[in-house]
């Protein structure tokens, strides 16, 4: 596979440009220390109770215990959304959409033994995860393409699933789930964990807005979601509200050596109720 197999640039507009080059020069140690814990690098957040006492016992050992901590409940992020993605076997086809160094992809095809496509507008990272791919010797099985979401290429029908794991903000909605309604099989499942703002609350707070500009995206409203889904053929199966799960583990971020700034941001706008985690499955119909 070369990087360039489609004929159109990944990052087709300045924007995409702007978040390729964010995610080339990404290295925060939130995610490449966590990942290094079991092979599974992760760009997403955890949920689940934390286990306090990890701030606890011996202070050279404390940051490794953080560490190990954090990606548990990012790795349980994982497995909830997999959880979702209906039956899979190995003559299914599935597509990780915003893959990052391919965490997610890893696991599904773990779990499931199933094919694996995941595709990013960053190079760096499709390098990484097809070289973890080789080292774990799943190519074939598991691949990485340098792609855009929003124009993929690849053929019509041909996906039983697919996911984004925090990547939607990046996109506008309406572009992407035309293009999910093509690839998807009729009856194929699609997932996503998400931010979203909560519209009861009204538009986004000061806090989404901080998060918005510290990721350069533009995280959706919850109503944006279903309006769109529902104009694609996209019919909810299931909707979760993750934002009390999320909370431990932004505390517990936020009191690491390993935050990165935005913790205080997120704590804000999931407690004052404008900001929502949530996992929304559909059916393709
Ligand atoms: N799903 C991954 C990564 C989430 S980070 C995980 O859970 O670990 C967001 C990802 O979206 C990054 O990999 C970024 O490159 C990707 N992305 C953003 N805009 C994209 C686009 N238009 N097409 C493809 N990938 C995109």
């Amino acid at each position: 596979m070369t990087l360039h197999e489609t004929a159109a640039p990944a990052a087709a507009s300045a924007y995409q440009k702007s978040v390729a080059e964010y995610w080339n020069q990404e290295k925060n140690p939130v995610n490449l220390r966590l990942g290094a814990v079991d092979g599974f690098y992760h760009h997403h957040y955890g949920i689940g109770e934390v286990d306090w006492s990890v701030l606890e016992g011996p202070e050279e050992t404390r940051e490794e215990r953080i560490v190990a901590e954090l990606h548990r409940l990012e790795c349980a992020q994982a497995d909830l959304l997999v959880d979702h993605l209906g039956p899979l076997g190995p003559g299914d086809r599935v597509l990780d959409s915003g893959c990052g160094r391919g965490g997610s992809s890893f696991l599904v095809h773990e779990r499931t033994g199933c094919q694996v496509d995941g595709i990013s507008i960053s190079e760096r990272q499709v390098a990484f995860a097809n070289e973890q791919a080789e080292q774990r010797g799943v190519t074939g099985k598991v691949q990485f393409h340098l792609k855009n979401m929003l124009d993929t290429g690849f053929e019509t029908g041909g996906f039983q699933a697919i996911w984004n794991n925090e990547s939607t903000m990046y996109v506008d909605l309406s572009v992407l789930f035309p293009e999910y309604a093509r690839l998807l099989k009729r009856g194929g499942r699609y997932v996503t964990i998400t931010g979203c703002y909560n519209n009861a609350y009204g538009l986004p707070s000061r806090a989404v807005s901080e998060i918005n500009a510290h990721y350069i995206c533009d995280i959706h409203s919850r109503s944006s979601y279903f309006k769109e889904m529902s104009a694609n053929r996209l019919v909810p199966v299931s909707v979760v509200d993750l934002t009390r799960d999320t909370i431990p583990y932004w505390e517990l971020r936020a009191r690491s050596p390993l935050a990165t700034g935005i913790e205080d941001a997120f704590l804000t706008a999931y407690k004052d109720g404008s900001f929502q985690y949530l996992l929304i499955a559909a059916d393709l119909v």
